[in-house]
């Protein structure tokens, strides 16, 4: 398969130092596998709620400013919906996707009776209220049934789901028990980040998944997804964090400005920045292009792609 690469944004807000990172990383990585080797975009606009408009296009933008430039049109999830209804209908008909009805409120009293009230930071892990029905209550969401899911397999049976990470080594998560049955649409509409990104990466033929390290955790449900769905399961790098002042992962919240590419000098300094980030050296080029592909053997070296 032609090895493939992706940048994944969700038009929430402009490009900033982090997410730069993970579109610089990704780019690197393709380019250091050689020639045939594709870079796609792919604007995650699912979760149509979080979105600003315009945003896409402005990231977009941003992308190119730095040299950043997809060797296909970019996608759009909004425009993908008939793949995400056909995934979760194939989960329906194997009995590992099932209506829920629950609030947040009602999953907060049924782990408080549980005994495991929810603490504001910690997840709020499903305790499958309604995996025997409704109770008469409308449904909300469609969640995946990952303890039945998890049972039936073989090699499931310790309960930890394992993988390696290219940068971060052997990760392992027990799905049921850290997260629960998780949801893969909104009854009101959008489609959770879980279903689709599983189904756009497969459908991309993307090999090579690289981004932050902060989705790391996503990982083991995504592979559930990928082996419930019969999907192959790529390999997976999670970029370091840029952090904010306060030492917390930078978003809007702790002032994660966008980058400037207005200029030719804004945009390799951003990229520049980003490169550090990945331990790779300071551009000695003076515009992106030049200082891009001087990064690529570094990133062979650093991160060990194949050639
Ligand atoms: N859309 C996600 C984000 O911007 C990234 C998804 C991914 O790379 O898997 O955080």
């Amino acid at each position: 398969m032609r090895e493939t690469g992706r940048f994944a944004p969700s038009p929430t807000g402009p490009l900033h130092a982090g997410s730069l990172v993970a579109a610089l990383a990704s780019w690197l990585d393709v380019r250091a596998r050689g020639p045939q080797a594709r870079w796609l975009i792919r604007i995650e606009d699912a979760d149509t709620e979080r979105c600003l408009p315009g945003m896409g296009e402005h990231i977009l933008r941003q992308l190119a400013d730095c040299g950043l430039l997809p060797d296909e049109a970019p996608i759009w999830q909004t425009q993908r919906t008939e793949r995400y209804e056909a995934a979760l209908a194939r989960l329906q008909a194997l009995g590992l996707a099932y209506p829920c009805g629950c609030s947040r409120k009602d999953i907060d009293e049924a782990l408080a009776r549980l005994g495991r009230p929810h603490t504001r930071h910690g997840e709020r892990v499903y305790p499958g209220t309604c995996r025997d029905g409704l109770h008469g209550k409308p449904a909300r969401a469609w969640r995946f049934a990952t303890e039945k899911f998890e049972s039936a397999q073989p090699a499931l049976a310790s309960g930890e789901l394992c993988w390696t990470d290219r940068r971060l080594g052997r990760q392992c998560q027990d799905v049921s028990r850290e997260v629960g049955d998780f949801v893969l649409r909104r009854a009101d509409g959008p489609w959770a980040y879980q279903l689709a990104v599983v189904v756009d990466d497969a459908e991309q033929g993307v090999t090579d998944v690289v981004r932050g390290e902060d989705l790391a955790d996503n990982t083991a449900r995504q592979i559930l997804l990928q082996r419930a769905l019969g999907l192959p399961t790529p390999s997976y790098l999670h970029t370091p964090l840029v952090r904010g002042a306060d030492g917390d992962k930078l978003s809007k919240q702790n002032g994660a400005i966008s980058i400037d590419t207005a200029t030719p000098e804004a945009a390799l300094a951003a990229l520049d920045t980003a490169a550090r980030v990945l331990g790779l050296r300071a551009a000695t080029a003076a515009s992106c292009a030049p200082a891009l592909a001087g990064w690529v053997p570094e990133w062979r070296d650093l991160y060990n792609s194949r050639p």
